[in-house]
């Protein structure tokens, strides 16, 4: 098959038929490009012209690569291979390259966009016998799509971000923090390396709210999260669990050093001054500290544990950490 049959001058005045093919692929919202086995540019309709700019005339015969040199030469020319020697059709789609041919998207309601994302389907052009010798190349415009599956991954992003977070806090959920806890707890059983579960409660949190009123507490409540944000380690996983009460799970951490831990949160917290419309409220925590045991029958197990503890340190005067002990 001669390359000269594609070009579009030739193909006229034929046959009406073909005319009227000609004209309909010209017109078509669909990029058609056709290219010989050398990657010479022999086909090139109205799409591809209006939105690389270049007419047919300036691009037939032409290298498609030397054209167009921002396309990745070797890989699709090994998928080019493939169509030609394999006589089967190829698809890029967007998701794997949004986009072969770098071309500006026009589309009004993809703002979002700069460039036009592809999916690009290759089909090998029949010849007589052997190889073919032509591929095709449809260049479909999917940026709608892409921009609003795009959008919708963001948006899911987002909310599994929200439904993560505590609003008052900023810290993990119960929900979530509770699932760390579960996965901990199972890395522990296969490598065996100690963490500690540390549960804090805040000491006579009631007569906060009764004295000051509900917003002063939750500012209390909000004070004090970002004092365990501030005292944990990037790697510890800080959850509000419950109404005043928080948990937080010191990875690699023996009990001993969550002691120390816990100790300096005791005290930093004893220190504290939360500032609410003028009135300096000062508290106190209690902490209960359990580590990671082999006997324990999974998280809820060692959750209970580090409760217990902090039973007991509010049953031995509040405003101290204890340790759970079998
Ligand atoms: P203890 O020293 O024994 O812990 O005494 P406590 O007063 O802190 O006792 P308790 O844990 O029973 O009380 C917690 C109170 O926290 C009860 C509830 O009204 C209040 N609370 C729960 N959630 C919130 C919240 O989001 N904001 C505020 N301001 N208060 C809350
Ligand atoms: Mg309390
Ligand atoms: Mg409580």
């Amino acid at each position: 098959m001669s390359r000269d049959r594609f070009t579009p001058q030739e193909t006229q005045n034929q046959h009406p038929a073909t005319d009227w093919n000609l004209a309909l692929l010209q017109t078509l919202d669909v990029g058609l490009v056709v290219i010989d086995d050398c990657y010479r540019i022999q086909f090139w309709n109205g799409f591809m012209e209006n939105h690389s700019g270049r007419a047919p005339a300036e691009v037939a015969g032409r290298d498609l690569f030397e054209t167009f040199p921002e396309l990745p030469q070797s890989w699709l020319q090994r998928k080019l291979n493939a169509v030609l020697l394999l006589k089967t059709p190829s698809y890029i789609n967007w998701e794997q390259r949004p986009s072969l041919f770098r071309f500006k998207s026009h589309r009004p309601i993809t703002g979002h966009s700069a460039f036009m994302y592809q999916n690009v389907h290759l089909i090998p052009l029949p010849s007589v016998c052997g190889p073919a010798e032509h591929v095709g190349m449809l260049i479909y415009d999917v940026t709608d799509v892409a921009v609003s599956r795009r959008k919708l991954e963001e948006a899911n992003g987002k909310l599994e971000a929200l439904s993560r977070r505590d609003a008052l806090t900023g810290l993990h959920n119960r929900g979530y923090w509770q699932e760390c806890l579960e996965a901990e707890f199972n890395r522990f059983l296969r490598n065996r390396r100690k963490s500690s579960l540390i549960m804090v409660d805040i000491d006579h949190f009631k007569q906060i709210n009764d004295r000051l009123g509900h917003p002063a507490g939750d500012e209390v409540i909000s004070q004090l999260a970002r004092l365990l944000h501030q005292h944990a380690r990037k790697t510890d996983i800080v959850g509000r669990y419950g109404g005043e009460e928080y948990g937080v799970i010191l990875l690699d951490t023996s009990a001993r050093q969550a002691e120390i831990f816990a100790e300096r949160l005791r005290r930093a917290a004893e220190l504290m001054l939360v500032n609410y419309q003028g009135t300096e409220i000062s508290f106190t925590i209690s902490l209960g500290i359990a580590e990671v045991e082999t006997d324990q029958q999974g998280a809820a197990a060692w959750l209970a544990q580090a409760d217990k503890a902090l039973y007991q340190a509010k049953a031995e005067g509040r405003n101290r950490y204890r340790v759970y002990i079998e």
